[in-house]
């Protein structure tokens, strides 16, 4: 048995990245941009009001108060288009271009004024409330660079640089196959040996989150004809996902059978728990992960293996879920040889850190306490007995990596 992260080394190793389509900004938000983007204009485009006021050059000020004409208006999207003169202002607000003669803005506030005379009350030094243009940045400049996961922020940018579309990764499309003869899908008809197929439904969503595009391949029996036909639907996607019957069962068919068909394996079981069974190969060119099919393992080695992969079939360098410090609530007994992955709910705290109470069943079937988990404890293989209020690793059980 490998360790989990020398799985997760093979399992990166070989993948590159998908290839790339242009979409409208608007849709961008959470894509990957996949070529550097380079600013088609300069921002503010002219010196411009950051205030309502009035535009004046600051030497008529330098003794308050002061009188001065009022000889035009600039408000945003307008202009005062004629040289400002000694003695002059130029009434204006936010967002207007400073005209030209103008070197700084009285605030409103700092002024009493008629239609046609202001008298300021302060004075102001050049460049006061002005926003020099390219302030923000300049036509020419690279704003954001290639294989970054674009935010709302990003967007504004992008926009901002008046760039309407852009290049992105496509979504990586993931064929999920589940296997079982005792599976339905929700809401089907079901008899009392069968069991509702969750898996798919979780894994997919996980994919979608990550930036994936799931295929649902559906549901095949276990039998080698049902398994290849099913499995034939992965021609078309960059990685395929099998869910169930890759342990070591008379009915776990999917190595033997996929071999058939192409699958070269590279490894195969795991020092882990739950997940044990996992398995990775090349599957007629694309890369191949067959999960074991208890919905918890399932999600622990999506989130442990196929999160990153999706990151670097996407361009980008892997991300781990991040692990952090937290306290033990309850004593637990000397780990055996596999990484363990407990669920855990976070019940208060404790200096500064989490504290984390385990649920008493750690089934790799409950998907009940998977749910209502915050958090997964982690140990390392032969990791010893811990008493309550020891210091453990956890992995928060959110989303990875938030898009904000
Ligand atoms: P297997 O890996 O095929 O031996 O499956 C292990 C356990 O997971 C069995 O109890 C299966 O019934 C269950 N299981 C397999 N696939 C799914 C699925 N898609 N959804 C929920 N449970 C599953
Ligand atoms: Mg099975």
């Amino acid at each position: 048995m490998i360790s989990v992260d020398e799985a997760r080394a093979k399992i990166l190793k070989d993948i590159k990245p998908v290839s790339t389509e242009v979409i409208a900004l608007a849709e961008a938000n959470g894509r990957v941009l996949a070529e550097d983007a380079v600013a088609r204009r300069t921002q503010p485009p002219a010196d411009m009001s950051a205030m309502d006021g009035f535009a004046v050059k600051a030497a008529d000020i330098a003794m308050v108060p002061a009188q001065l004409r009022i000889v035009g208006t600039a408000a945003a999207g307008g202009s005062h288009d004629t040289v400002l003169q000694t003695g002059e202002a130029v009434r204006i607000f936010t967002g207007a271009p400073l005209p030209d003669g103008a070197d700084t803005i009285v605030i409103q506030e700092d002024t009493e004024f008629t239609n046609d005379a202001v008298t300021v009350l302060e004075t102001a030094k050049v460049g006061r409330y002005v926003r020099p243009a390219g302030l923000d940045f300049r036509g020419g400049d690279i704003g954001l660079t290639a294989d970054r996961v674009l935010s709302p922020r990003d967007i504004g940018l992008l926009a901002a640089m008046n760039i309407p579309w852009v290049t992105v990764r496509r979504r990586p499309r993931i064929a999920l196959l589940s296997t079982g003869d005792e599976l339905v899908r929700p809401g089907e008809p079901v008899a009392r040996n069968q069991i509702i197929s969750s898996n798919s439904l979780l894994v997919a969503a996980m994919i979608r989150e990550a930036g994936g595009d799931p295929i649902d391949l559906g549901i095949a029996e276990d039998n080698a004809a049902s398994l290849r036909e099913k499995a034939a639907g992965a021609s078309s996607a960059d990685m395929l996902i099998t869910l169930g019957g890759a342990s070591v069962g008379d009915h776990d068919l999917v190595q033997s059978v996929l071999a058939e068909e192409g699958l070269a394996v590279d490894f195969w079981r795991i020092a882990m728990r739950p997940g044990k069974p996992l398995m990775f190969g090349d599957f007629a060119g694309i890369p191949m992960l067959g999960m074991p099919g208890n919905p918890v393992s399932s999600m622990i080695c999506s989130f442990l293996f196929l999160l990153p992969a999706i990151d670097a079939l996407c361009g980008l360098t892997p991300r781990q879920p991040p692990r952090q410090k937290a306290i033990l609530d309850q004593d637990i007994t000397a780990n055996d040889q596999r990484e363990d992955y407990m669920r855990a709910r976070i019940i208060g705290t404790k200096e500064g850190l989490p504290r984390v109470s385990l649920f008493p069943k750690q089934d790799s079937s409950m998907l009940s306490s998977l749910s209502r988990a915050d958090c997964l404890v982690v140990r390392a293989p032969f990791a010893a007995a811990l008493s309550a209020g020891s210091e453990i690793e956890i992995i928060l059980l959110r989303h990875p990596y938030p898009n904000v």
